[in-house]
């Protein structure tokens, strides 16, 4: 099941991905901004900020040495001002003992200001290609509903997400990339929060909630017929 998982995305994600900026670099510095800017917003509404952030802080260094009022003045919009100072600490943090340069792992990441494990994980893989996971909401949301049926786990640990995810994600650095970007569009278009658009879901026939959404629509229309 988890091969065929993994397949069915990785087919999908080829033909369906969004052309998002952030997805054509592997710059550590700039995959970092992006991150921090999508904790909490939009992509639409980041897809807006992030090159002009870029074009004012166009690297790491730039941005140690800017000033607090225009590193605020440049994140004007995005709200939740300390991700902004938190970067900007981050970028200081690193200039000063990492020679500039981020780093590779999540366990070096995470010590940084602003870093969560999420954020950690999906630097190490979405820059420098680690095989490693980054549970967000979306992929927390799609792995309860694929691996269990969701409403028979609403209290599945971040602890075994984590470990799940870990256990997906190939070995191999670039598909490891597109495997993290690849369940996080799957939560993000079609496996949403409200209503997941199961008849047009590429791993439906591996998803235990999905298929299980057939069966009782199945026999809802059954018993409707039988009344
Ligand atoms: S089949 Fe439905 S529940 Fe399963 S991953 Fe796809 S959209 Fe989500």
């Amino acid at each position: 099941m988890r091969t065929a998982f993994t397949r069915k995305l990785l087919a999908w994600w080829a033909r369906a991905a969004r052309d998002l900026p952030w997805r054509k670099t592997r710059d550590p510095y700039r995959v970092l901004v992006s991150e921090f800017m999508l904790q909490q917003t939009q992509v639409s509404r980041v897809a807006e900020y992030y090159p002009r952030f870029l074009e004012r802080f166009p690297d790491l260094e730039t941005l140690a040495r800017a000033r607090p009022r225009a590193v605020r003045e440049a994140w004007d919009g995005l709200g939740y001002y300390a991700r902004a100072s938190n970067l900007h600490a981050l970028a200081r943090v690193v200039s000063r003992d990492h020679d500039g340069t981020l780093p590779d792992e999540p366990e070096e990441l995470i010590k940084l200001p602003g870093v969560g494990r999420y954020t950690a994980g999906a630097v190490a893989t979405f820059a420098y290609e680690k095989p490693v996971p980054a549970v967000d909401t979306n992929v927390s949301r799609v792995l309860r509903r694929v691996f269990w049926r969701s409403n028979h786990a609403p209290r599945t640990t971040h602890r075994v997400l984590w470990n799940l995810a870990a256990a997906l994600v190939p070995k191999s650095g670039k598909s490891a990339w597109k495997f993290n970007q690849a369940v996080m569009e799957l939560g993000a278009l079609i496996c949403v929060a409200r209503k997941p658009r199961c008849p047009e879901c590429p791993v439906r026939p591996v998803c235990r909630t999905g298929k299980s959404r057939r069966t009782d629509a199945a026999g809802e229309n059954r018993s409707s017929k039988n009344r």
